[in-house]
């Protein structure tokens, strides 16, 4: 069985299509709509990898990342950053924020499950990155 991927987006078309992508290719899915559930999803339910929207109400994306990397039981879940922030830096404050890639809205289903693949391979399941 694939990976149990966790995805904290609160707009509910970029969830839909994110799901259906991931589903269609056998992974299973965890739903979080704001970084609060988010959080609280990866400590009830620890996925394997996390896809985090970074435009969130409330706590933003980055402030998600940083308060899991915080965390010694969790720290070692690879995050990777989906978001539409197309500003210079963005990629590197979501690095800073502890996330280990970066994949641009809009989502492209021509190519979103190859750019995925990309971070499940670079990270082993234990979170070796
Ligand atoms: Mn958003």
């Amino acid at each position: 069985m694939k990976s149990t991927v966790l995805i904290i987006e609160d707009n509910e078309q970029n969830m839909y299509l994110l799901k259906f992508l991931l589903e269609r290719n056998g992974y299973q899915i965890i739903q979080a709509f704001h970084g609060r559930e988010g959080i609280e999803k990866v400590k009830q339910l620890k996925p394997a990898l996390i896809l985090l929207d970074i435009q969130l109400p409330g706590m933003n994306g980055y402030d998600v990342a940083r308060e899991l990397k915080k965390s010694s039981n969790f720290n070692m879940i690879p995050i990777v950053a989906v978001t539409s922030y197309a500003m210079p830096g963005d990629r590197e404050k979501a690095m800073e924020a502890g996330c280990v890639g970066y994949i641009e809205k809009p989502i492209n289903p021509e190519t979103f499950i190859s750019e995925f693949e990309k971070f499940i391979s670079d990270c082993s399941l234990d979170g070796e990155c």
